[in-house]
Protein backbone atom coordinates (compact mmCIF):
# COMPACT_ATOMS: atom_id res chain seq x y z
CA UNK A 1 0.00 0.00 0.00
CA UNK A 2 1.12 3.46 -0.60
CA UNK A 3 2.21 5.42 2.36
CA UNK A 4 -0.41 8.58 2.92
CA UNK A 5 0.27 11.43 1.48
CA UNK A 6 1.75 14.89 2.87
CA UNK A 7 -2.01 16.74 3.35
CA UNK A 8 -0.69 20.02 1.66
CA UNK A 9 -4.12 19.78 -0.87
CA UNK A 10 -6.59 19.95 2.13
CA UNK A 11 -5.75 24.11 2.09
CA UNK A 12 -7.23 24.09 -1.48
CA UNK A 13 -10.62 24.81 -2.28
CA UNK A 14 -11.52 23.91 -5.79
CA UNK A 15 -9.35 21.11 -7.47
CA UNK A 16 -9.77 21.48 -11.47
CA UNK A 17 -8.67 19.06 -14.16
CA UNK A 18 -7.81 20.55 -17.72
CA UNK A 19 -8.26 17.51 -19.76
CA UNK A 20 -7.89 17.38 -23.82
CA UNK A 21 -8.41 14.11 -26.48
CA UNK A 22 -4.93 14.93 -28.11
CA UNK A 23 -2.11 17.70 -28.15
CA UNK A 24 -2.37 20.61 -29.73
CA UNK A 25 -5.76 21.47 -29.18
CA UNK A 26 -4.90 24.05 -26.14
CA UNK A 27 -5.69 22.28 -23.09
CA UNK A 28 -1.84 24.40 -21.46
CA UNK A 29 -3.69 27.82 -22.85
CA UNK A 30 -6.74 27.28 -21.28
CA UNK A 31 -5.24 26.24 -18.21
CA UNK A 32 -3.35 29.19 -17.67
CA UNK A 33 -5.77 31.60 -19.00
CA UNK A 34 -8.17 30.22 -16.13
CA UNK A 35 -5.44 30.65 -13.76
CA UNK A 36 -4.62 34.16 -15.01
CA UNK A 37 -8.78 34.96 -14.94
CA UNK A 38 -9.35 33.57 -11.69
CA UNK A 39 -6.23 35.39 -10.11
CA UNK A 40 -7.56 38.35 -11.32
CA UNK A 41 -10.78 37.92 -9.43
CA UNK A 42 -9.20 37.86 -6.73
CA UNK A 43 -8.33 34.34 -5.99
CA UNK A 44 -5.37 33.03 -4.81
CA UNK A 45 -4.42 30.26 -7.24
CA UNK A 46 -1.96 27.43 -7.91
CA UNK A 47 -1.43 25.56 -11.28
CA UNK A 48 0.25 22.47 -11.16
CA UNK A 49 0.98 21.12 -15.09
CA UNK A 50 1.71 17.32 -14.75
CA UNK A 51 1.94 16.96 -18.56
CA UNK A 52 5.33 15.26 -17.93
CA UNK A 53 6.75 15.23 -21.58
CA UNK A 54 5.77 18.50 -22.75
CA UNK A 55 5.75 20.94 -19.87
CA UNK A 56 4.33 24.05 -21.80
CA UNK A 57 3.09 26.33 -18.72
CA UNK A 58 6.47 27.93 -17.41
CA UNK A 59 7.17 29.25 -20.83
CA UNK A 60 3.49 30.59 -21.24
CA UNK A 61 4.58 32.63 -17.91
CA UNK A 62 7.85 33.54 -18.93
CA UNK A 63 9.38 31.40 -15.75
CA UNK A 64 11.64 29.42 -17.64
CA UNK A 65 14.70 28.43 -15.67
CA UNK A 66 12.96 29.36 -12.42
CA UNK A 67 14.18 27.27 -9.65
CA UNK A 68 11.75 25.53 -7.16
CA UNK A 69 13.17 26.38 -3.56
CA UNK A 70 12.64 23.52 -0.83
CA UNK A 71 11.20 24.84 2.66
CA UNK A 72 10.99 22.37 5.87
CA UNK A 73 7.33 21.56 4.96
CA UNK A 74 8.53 20.67 1.11
CA UNK A 75 8.33 22.38 -3.04
CA UNK A 76 7.54 25.85 -2.76
CA UNK A 77 5.72 26.70 -5.93
CA UNK A 78 7.29 28.89 -8.56
CA UNK A 79 4.71 32.56 -8.43
CA UNK A 80 4.41 34.74 -11.12
CA UNK A 81 3.65 37.78 -8.95
CA UNK A 82 5.27 39.29 -6.01
CA UNK A 83 2.31 39.12 -3.60
CA UNK A 84 2.14 35.33 -4.68
CA UNK A 85 -1.21 34.94 -6.14
CA UNK A 86 -0.30 32.21 -8.85
CA UNK A 87 1.83 30.02 -7.70
CA UNK A 88 3.37 27.78 -10.68
CA UNK A 89 4.94 23.91 -10.17
CA UNK A 90 6.45 22.35 -13.42
CA UNK A 91 8.80 19.49 -14.06
CA UNK A 92 10.42 22.23 -16.50
CA UNK A 93 11.42 24.10 -13.33
CA UNK A 94 13.34 20.48 -12.18
CA UNK A 95 15.50 19.26 -14.97
CA UNK A 96 18.29 21.10 -16.13
CA UNK A 97 17.68 21.82 -19.79
CA UNK A 98 14.14 22.02 -20.70
CA UNK A 99 14.83 21.09 -24.21
CA UNK A 100 15.76 17.60 -23.01
CA UNK A 101 12.90 15.29 -23.52
CA UNK A 102 11.86 13.55 -20.42
CA UNK A 103 11.97 10.22 -21.47
CA UNK A 104 10.71 7.90 -18.08
CA UNK A 105 8.89 4.38 -17.79
CA UNK A 106 5.46 5.08 -16.38
CA UNK A 107 6.55 3.82 -12.62
CA UNK A 108 9.09 7.36 -12.32
CA UNK A 109 6.40 9.26 -13.76
CA UNK A 110 3.31 8.25 -11.64
CA UNK A 111 5.98 8.73 -8.60
CA UNK A 112 6.74 12.52 -9.76
CA UNK A 113 3.33 13.14 -10.05
CA UNK A 114 2.03 11.45 -6.99
CA UNK A 115 5.16 13.87 -5.26
CA UNK A 116 3.90 17.34 -6.82
CA UNK A 117 0.69 16.34 -5.80
CA UNK A 118 1.65 15.73 -1.98
CA UNK A 119 4.70 17.39 -1.11
CA UNK A 120 4.14 21.01 -3.11
CA UNK A 121 3.20 23.79 -0.14
CA UNK A 122 0.30 25.42 -1.93
CA UNK A 123 -0.75 26.98 1.26
CA UNK A 124 -4.25 28.05 1.62
CA UNK A 125 -5.48 28.61 -1.95
CA UNK A 126 -9.25 29.13 -3.46
CA UNK A 127 -8.38 26.78 -6.81
CA UNK A 128 -5.89 24.29 -8.00
CA UNK A 129 -5.80 23.99 -11.81
CA UNK A 130 -4.42 20.60 -13.24
CA UNK A 131 -3.16 21.27 -16.81
CA UNK A 132 -2.72 16.90 -17.57
CA UNK A 133 -1.13 15.41 -20.51
CA UNK A 134 -2.91 14.63 -23.40
CA UNK A 135 -5.18 11.35 -24.09
CA UNK A 136 -6.02 9.55 -21.14
CA UNK A 137 -3.02 7.75 -19.52
CA UNK A 138 -1.72 6.08 -16.30
CA UNK A 139 -0.50 9.28 -15.41
CA UNK A 140 -4.04 10.44 -15.49
CA UNK A 141 -5.25 7.77 -13.54
CA UNK A 142 -2.31 8.56 -10.67
CA UNK A 143 -3.93 11.93 -10.94
CA UNK A 144 -6.91 10.82 -10.19
CA UNK A 145 -6.28 8.27 -7.86
CA UNK A 146 -4.35 10.38 -5.67
CA UNK A 147 -7.19 13.56 -5.57
CA UNK A 148 -9.86 10.60 -4.48
CA UNK A 149 -9.95 11.95 -1.16
CA UNK A 150 -9.89 15.28 -2.03
CA UNK A 151 -13.35 15.50 -3.92
CA UNK A 152 -11.85 17.42 -6.80
CA UNK A 153 -14.64 19.46 -8.67
CA UNK A 154 -14.19 17.98 -11.62
CA UNK A 155 -12.65 18.22 -15.36
CA UNK A 156 -12.63 20.83 -17.94
CA UNK A 157 -12.64 18.86 -21.29
CA UNK A 158 -10.67 21.42 -24.25
CA UNK A 159 -11.47 20.54 -27.92
CA UNK A 160 -11.22 21.87 -31.27
CA UNK A 161 -13.94 22.47 -33.49
CA UNK A 162 -13.59 20.01 -36.30
CA UNK A 163 -14.77 16.22 -35.69
CA UNK A 164 -11.43 14.41 -35.46
CA UNK A 165 -10.38 16.41 -32.19
CA UNK A 166 -14.54 16.00 -30.56
CA UNK A 167 -14.36 12.25 -31.42
CA UNK A 168 -11.23 12.07 -28.92
CA UNK A 169 -12.88 14.16 -26.60
CA UNK A 170 -15.95 10.79 -26.52
CA UNK A 171 -12.79 8.68 -25.08
CA UNK A 172 -12.58 11.58 -21.98
CA UNK A 173 -15.83 11.34 -21.59
CA UNK A 174 -16.05 8.13 -20.69
CA UNK A 175 -12.85 8.15 -19.05
CA UNK A 176 -14.04 10.39 -16.45
CA UNK A 177 -17.35 8.58 -15.57
CA UNK A 178 -15.73 5.57 -15.45
CA UNK A 179 -13.06 7.03 -12.77
CA UNK A 180 -16.28 9.18 -11.20
CA UNK A 181 -14.70 12.55 -12.19
CA UNK A 182 -17.48 15.47 -12.65
CA UNK A 183 -17.20 16.46 -16.28
CA UNK A 184 -17.36 20.34 -15.91
CA UNK A 185 -18.16 21.27 -18.97
CA UNK A 186 -16.66 21.21 -22.95
CA UNK A 187 -14.65 24.22 -24.26
CA UNK A 188 -14.93 24.57 -27.88
CA UNK A 189 -11.13 26.40 -28.23
CA UNK A 190 -9.72 27.97 -31.68
CA UNK A 191 -13.20 28.45 -32.80
CA UNK A 192 -13.29 30.91 -35.03
CA UNK A 193 -10.33 33.32 -36.12
CA UNK A 194 -10.53 36.64 -34.82
CA UNK A 195 -8.81 39.62 -37.12
CA UNK A 196 -6.36 41.42 -35.27
CA UNK A 197 -7.10 44.60 -37.70
CA UNK A 198 -10.90 44.56 -36.76
CA UNK A 199 -11.83 42.24 -34.34
CA UNK A 200 -14.17 40.04 -36.75
CA UNK A 201 -14.13 36.55 -36.10
CA UNK A 202 -14.22 33.87 -39.50
CA UNK A 203 -14.30 30.42 -38.89
CA UNK A 204 -11.77 28.35 -40.62
CA UNK A 205 -12.25 25.06 -38.91
CA UNK A 206 -15.49 23.88 -38.91
CA UNK A 207 -17.64 25.01 -36.02
CA UNK A 208 -20.20 24.00 -33.17
CA UNK A 209 -18.54 20.34 -32.88
CA UNK A 210 -17.95 20.76 -29.00
CA UNK A 211 -21.25 22.11 -28.66
CA UNK A 212 -22.94 19.15 -30.51
CA UNK A 213 -21.32 17.05 -28.70
CA UNK A 214 -22.15 18.64 -25.43
CA UNK A 215 -25.89 18.64 -25.90
CA UNK A 216 -25.80 14.84 -26.88
CA UNK A 217 -23.86 14.02 -24.09
CA UNK A 218 -25.73 15.83 -21.86
CA UNK A 219 -22.68 17.64 -20.76
CA UNK A 220 -22.30 21.36 -19.95
CA UNK A 221 -21.32 23.76 -23.07
CA UNK A 222 -18.76 26.51 -21.40
CA UNK A 223 -18.15 28.33 -24.64
CA UNK A 224 -16.05 28.98 -27.72
CA UNK A 225 -12.60 30.40 -27.57
CA UNK A 226 -11.18 32.05 -31.02
CA UNK A 227 -8.04 31.55 -32.86
CA UNK A 228 -6.43 34.66 -31.68
CA UNK A 229 -3.29 36.41 -32.82
CA UNK A 230 -3.22 38.47 -29.60
CA UNK A 231 -2.98 35.24 -27.51
CA UNK A 232 -0.53 33.56 -29.51
CA UNK A 233 1.92 36.43 -29.39
CA UNK A 234 1.46 36.98 -25.00
CA UNK A 235 1.50 33.20 -25.22
CA UNK A 236 5.31 33.06 -26.87
CA UNK A 237 6.29 36.43 -24.77
CA UNK A 238 4.93 35.30 -21.53
CA UNK A 239 2.60 38.15 -21.36
CA UNK A 240 -0.55 38.42 -19.11
CA UNK A 241 -3.51 38.25 -21.95
CA UNK A 242 -5.99 38.30 -19.73
CA UNK A 243 -4.45 41.85 -17.98
CA UNK A 244 -3.81 43.44 -21.23
CA UNK A 245 -6.77 42.62 -23.49
CA UNK A 246 -9.89 42.95 -21.44
CA UNK A 247 -11.97 44.13 -24.45
CA UNK A 248 -11.08 41.42 -26.98
CA UNK A 249 -13.67 39.00 -27.61
CA UNK A 250 -11.13 36.01 -26.24
CA UNK A 251 -10.96 37.81 -23.40
CA UNK A 252 -15.29 38.05 -22.81
CA UNK A 253 -15.34 34.20 -24.19
CA UNK A 254 -12.68 32.99 -21.01
CA UNK A 255 -14.25 35.10 -18.87
CA UNK A 256 -17.25 33.34 -19.15
CA UNK A 257 -15.95 30.13 -19.12
CA UNK A 258 -14.61 30.87 -15.41
CA UNK A 259 -17.38 33.10 -14.10
CA UNK A 260 -19.47 29.19 -14.76
CA UNK A 261 -16.35 27.66 -12.47
P1 LIG B 1 -2.03 21.58 -25.74
O1 LIG B 1 -1.82 21.91 -24.30
O2 LIG B 1 -3.42 21.08 -26.01
O3 LIG B 1 -0.98 20.71 -26.33
P2 LIG B 1 -1.31 24.35 -26.19
O4 LIG B 1 -2.14 25.06 -25.19
O5 LIG B 1 0.14 24.14 -25.86
O6 LIG B 1 -1.96 22.95 -26.58
O7 LIG B 1 -1.49 25.14 -27.56
C1 LIG B 1 -0.79 24.77 -28.74
C2 LIG B 1 -0.42 26.03 -29.50
O8 LIG B 1 -1.59 26.68 -29.97
C3 LIG B 1 0.32 27.02 -28.65
O9 LIG B 1 1.36 27.52 -29.41
C4 LIG B 1 -0.66 28.13 -28.34
O10 LIG B 1 -0.04 29.35 -28.32
C5 LIG B 1 -1.63 28.04 -29.51
N1 LIG B 1 -3.03 28.33 -29.14
C6 LIG B 1 -3.84 27.58 -28.39
N2 LIG B 1 -5.07 28.12 -28.30
C7 LIG B 1 -5.03 29.27 -29.02
C8 LIG B 1 -5.98 30.29 -29.32
N3 LIG B 1 -7.23 30.25 -28.86
N4 LIG B 1 -5.57 31.33 -30.09
C9 LIG B 1 -4.29 31.38 -30.56
N5 LIG B 1 -3.36 30.45 -30.33
C10 LIG B 1 -3.72 29.40 -29.56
Amino acid sequence: MDAPMTDHLSTVRHVILVLSGKGGVGKSTVATQIALGLKHAGKKVGLLDVDLCGPSIPKMFNLEGSDVHQCPEGWLPVYMDKEQTLGIMSIAFLIENTDDAVVWRGPKKNAMIKQFLSDVVWRDIDYLIIDTPPGTSDEHITVIESLKSYCPDGALLVTTPQGVAVGDVRREMTFCRKTGIPILGIIENMSGFVCPCCGEITNVFSKGGGESLAQQSHVPFLGCIPLDPMLAASLEEGKDFMEHYTQSPTFAALDNVIQRL
